[in-house]
């Protein structure tokens, strides 16, 4: 199961992946929004990276709620207020455990799923990371339940996650920016969605 120090190296490497494809993310959001997306997460898990640096949190509670309150106070526009969000109900469903079996991490990754939705009411097929997120949710809890390890789980979500972000594609957007572009946002990519993907795979890619 994962301990703290294997949920920090997922962040670690997260925070990577996202700068790896950081203009990427600007050319999505370019696309149907502003083009700041890769740019606003690229900011936020520098910023994570650094707190790393000045902190060592104990439980894998702690690490997630680290993330959360970085990226929330660091992130503007609509994506760090939503994945804070998301990081922050993920922390409080995991509470102080030492350590995060399947089980645990599906419940967390439910957690976060329904802060997204409480905070930015965005329903399936919006065109939002919601599309992402919740197709990986149900992966996992269908991994977990199995009596899938951790490591098998995560894998199983981000490949969820990357199919549900495709499926963005053809959708016309009904939240976010992207919304104000009515038709003409099909036929484009989430950058959120593309996010959520990115960042599952980063963390499947570390817990074993
Ligand atoms: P902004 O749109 O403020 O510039 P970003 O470009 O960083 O913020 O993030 C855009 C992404 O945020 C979108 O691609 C979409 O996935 C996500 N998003 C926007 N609004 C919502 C919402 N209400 N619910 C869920 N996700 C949303
Ligand atoms: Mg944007
Ligand atoms: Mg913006």
């Amino acid at each position: 199961s994962c301990t703290a120090r294997e949920v920090t190296a997922a962040v670690r490497r997260g925070a990577e992946v996202i700068s790896v494809h950081r203009d990427e993310l600007v050319e999505l959001d370019r696309a149907i929004g502003d083009g700041d997306h890769g740019e606003n997460m690229d900011r936020g898990f520098r910023a994570v990276l650094a707190q790393l640096e000045l902190a060592d949190p104990p439980t894998p509670g702690a690490v997630l709620k680290l993330v959360a309150t970085t990226l929330i106070s660091s992130v503007g526009g609509a994506s760090g207020p939503l994945f804070g969000t998301a990081f922050l109900r993920a922390a409080s469903t995991v509470g102080d455990a030492e350590s995060l079996d399947a089980t645990a991490i599906a419940a967390s990754l439910r957690a976060g799923v329904d802060g997204v939705v409480a905070r930015g009411k965005a329903e399936p097929e919006d065109k939002t990371m919601i599309d992402a997120l919740l197709p990986a949710v149900r992966a996992a809890e269908e991994s977990a339940g199995r009596g899938g390890e951790p490591g098998g789980t995560l894998a199983t979500a981000a490949e969820a996650a990357e199919v549900g972000a495709r499926s963005t594609v053809p959708l016309v957007a009904r939240k976010g920016r992207a919304s104000y572009l009515g038709d003409r946002s099909a036929g484009h990519l989430d950058p959120g969605a593309r996010s959520v993907a990115l960042l599952l795979a980063a963390f499947a890619d570390v817990e074993g």
